[in-house]
């Protein structure tokens, strides 16, 4: 099942959506389920009562005649994984980027965990601030990511996808000269708008984590190509971790670290400036493609 938020008409107030993306339609959660008014989050702390409800009714609305939004408004920060896939971890190690390993280590012992600011959020199709004064150095890093539904503390790994709800695109951009110069990454990795997500959200039913191949192309250039089989530490061992001492709740994202291929993997680096183009594509969920504004 694919469910999105959208905004259409006048006033552009967003809802949540039943989608059929091959068909290009989509039906308001509220015309399927009496009495529901609520966002994404609302949605997935209810699901278990109405899921049976959503079954598409009539023939719906056609998507071209709305506006995709970012799925989901998290209440906090979005959970991030850094160097989680060998290669990107080398590539990263080798880059002069890493601030933050110890002397002589590429893959980290234990998984290396950060936040986004939830206000990085933007839409598919949404322009990504270039800001120009502030990095000279942005880049893209194509990401699987999760979506928490029922939430819990000290979830084991056994149990780990009873709390997975479903999963989306991310795109971790990132200030590199700010990640590398604060040491910690928290300032370059949350600049206003640097976290497109979506298209829309995949529920979890519907694929196979760890079985989903992710690309990403610039400008048409395939640049990053992976599987989420090759991920070091696999998404029950990150809602293990995290779930340890800090209660995950419906609605929580995790982005699950990106595959080897970002700009700073190249020799000279490869950055963002304005008009490029980030096309991210997972098998079965859709496409986040983000140009980079002025
Ligand atoms: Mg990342």
């Amino acid at each position: 099942m694919q469910i999105a938020t959208l905004s259409s008409g006048q006033g552009q107030r967003s809802f949540v959506a039943l989608l059929d993306s091959d068909r290009g339609r989509y039906w308001p959660i509220t015309d399927l389920v009496d009495g529901f008014d609520g966002d994404m989050v609302e949605l997935i702390r209810a699901w278990e009562s109405l899921a049976p409800q959503l079954q598409p009714r009539g023939e719906g609305y056609p998507l071209t005649d709305a506006r995709l939004e970012a799925p989901i408004h998290p209440h906090r920060n979005m959970f991030c994984v850094g160097k989680n896939y060998y290669e990107h971890a080398t590539e990263f190690s080798n880059s002069g980027f890493d601030s933050s390993a110890q002397a002589g280590e590429v893959v980290p012992e234990h998984p290396i965990v950060f936040t986004k600011a939830y206000s990085t959020l933007i839409a598919d199709g949404d322009e990504i601030p270039r800001h120009a004064g502030v990095t000279s150095q942005l880049d893209y890093e194509a990401e699987f990511a999760v979506i928490i539904g029922k939430g819990g503390r000290g979830i084991k790994k056994a149990d780990a996808f009873q709390h997975v709800w479903g999963y989306t695109i991310a795109n971790d951009v990132t200030a590199r000269d700010l990640q590398k110069k604060h040491r910690q990454w928290h300032l370059g990795k949350s600049l206003d708008g640097l976290c497109p997500l979506g298209p829309w959200i995949t529920t979890a039913d519907a694929i196979d984590p760890g079985n989903a191949t992710i690309r990403c192309w610039v400008n048409g250039e395939l640049r990053q190509e992976s599987n989420t089989g090759l991920l070091i530490f696999d998404i029950p061992t990150l809602i293990e971790t995290l779930s340890a001492g800090i209660e995950l709740k419906p609605g929580d994202v995790i982005l699950t670290g990106t595959p080897v291929g970002v700009g700073i993997g190249f020799d000279p680096p490869r950055f963002l400036d304005t008009g490029d183009v980030v096309r991210i594509e997972v098998d079965g969920m859709g496409v986040l493609e983000n140009a980079v504004g002025k």
